[in-house]
């Protein structure tokens, strides 16, 4: 008996000729995050990644080494469901074995038992499987009823290339598409709840992302930027190692201010980041921006204001938490990690010049107007040059 990963590959079974590259890049992925957690066999076969430890790891440091990369496997995007299966010979006592240990039967009241048979010449079938392995655990384990309906524990044994796996029900993976599979993207991080969930969705979705944040330094403190560091530290262990570019907004907003009408500031500078956040994407091959707006939820993010900064982008905007509430973004940050982070007091550079009353249902032509008056889109660019080369966020094993 010995511990093994099974790991189901997501909605990429579905990519018809694709598919190969989608698969080799998940285990390619899979792969780097399992260096230095111990020595494992990856391999793929009928939409199941098998992970187990190669024969140079000692029995009794088996389990743990699976457990940590049951870990890592969680947070790779394109794994549907994690397993932790005891495989065995595919005879029915070694099967009963591993069910008794492994299964949490002896603290249960009901359970039941599910067989998949992919080799076919195995002698009993499947509704065999279950019948005679449930009739020898009653045996064994009096205190226990068969519910099929509504099981506390559902034992599953899968035959398949000779041998038996045996797991309980398995835990939900992080879904999605492996990592860069659907191009390259700028995600506007700040140092709120939101953008960084909004980036995780679309990492999730196969997006690289290339982070851009924006700060107003001395107006913000060094503390905000490193609040934003570990957030996409955060990201990265999903993600893989990621770019950030940290970009300071201080003298476009100076001008802004001097220039500016007053009740379109936080717009004007949206669209300001908006076309920095443009160039880099030029600069590293992005297909487009990502930011964390969700309609109505402020001022700048009514319909009307959103349509207002978008058109300042060259690219389309992704903003994948348009349609979500504030519990369920909160709810994502809290299982992504990034939420304890998130709600550490910080300031933003929008907050450092809030408008009192800020326009809800601006016209473009204000905006256009101001722009075409205010001297302050010469200074972007500088902007984007005193920017210093970006840096790598990294997380453990990412
Ligand atoms: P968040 O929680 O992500 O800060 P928010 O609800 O506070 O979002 P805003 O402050 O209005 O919203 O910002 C809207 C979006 O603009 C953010 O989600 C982010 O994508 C982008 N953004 C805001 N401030 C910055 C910044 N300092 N650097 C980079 N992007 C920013
Ligand atoms: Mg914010």
């Amino acid at each position: 008996m010995s511990p093994v990963l099974m790991l189901k590959l997501g909605e990429m079974v579905l990519k018809g000729l694709n598919r190969a590259r989608f698969e080799q890049r998940l285990l390619d992925t899979l792969r780097r995050r399992l260096e230095g957690l111990g020595a494992f066999s990856v391999r793929s076969l009928q939409s199941t990644v098998y992970v187990e430890p190669e024969e140079s790891v000692p029995a009794e440091r088996r389990e743990t080494v699976v457990l940590r990369a049951r870990d890592a496997a969680l947070r790779v995007f394109g794994i549907a469901a994690v397993t932790v299966a005891e495989k065995t010979a595919p005879d029915l006592s070694p099967v009963l074995q591993a069910a008794l240990s492994h299964c949490g039967l002896q603290t249960a009241q009901t359970f039941k038992v599910e067989a998949r048979r992919a080799d076919k010449s195995y002698p009993l079938t499947s509704p065999q499987i279950c019948a005679e392995l449930g009739a020898r655990l009653l045996e064994r384990l009096p205190h226990l009823t068969v519910d099929v309906h509504r099981p506390e524990v559902t034992v599953w044994v899968e035959i398949r290339e000779g041998f038996a796996y045996v797991h309980t029900a398995p835990l939900p993976g992080a879904g999605g598409l492996p990592a860069g599979m659907s191009g390259k993207a700028v995600l506007l991080l700040s140092g709120g709840i939101d953008s960084p969930v909004a980036g995780w969705r679309m990492a999730r979705r196969g997006l690289e992302l290339v982070a851009v944040h924006f700060h107003s330094y001395p107006y913000t403190s060094r503390e905000s930027l490193e609040k934003v560091r570990e957030l996409a530290c955060r990201l990265a262990a999903w993600h893989g190692p990621m770019k950030l570019y940290t970009v300071p907004l201080t003298a476009v907003q100076e001008r802004m201010r001097a220039e500016g009408p007053e009740d379109y500031f936080t717009l004007l500078l949206r669209r300001s980041m908006a076309r920095i956040a443009s160039a880099v994407a030029l600069r590293e091959r992005c297909s487009a921006l990502i930011t964390g707006e969700s309609l109505g939820q402020v001022a700048s993010q009514t319909l009307e204001a959103m349509a207002v900064t978008g058109t300042a982008s060259t690219l389309p905007v992704f903003r994948p938490l348009a349609g979500m509430d504030k519990e369920e973004i909160v709810t994502t940050a809290r299982q992504i990690g990034t939420f304890e982070i998130s709600i550490r007091p910080f300031e933003d550079c929008c907050t450092v010049f809030t408008p009192r009353h800020p326009r809800t249902r601006p016209r473009p032509g204000p905006v256009l107007d101001a722009e075409a008056k205010g001297t302050w889109i010469a200074l972007e660019g500088e902007a984007l040059t005193s920017a210093q080369r970006p840096e790598v966020a990294y997380a453990p094993h990412c």
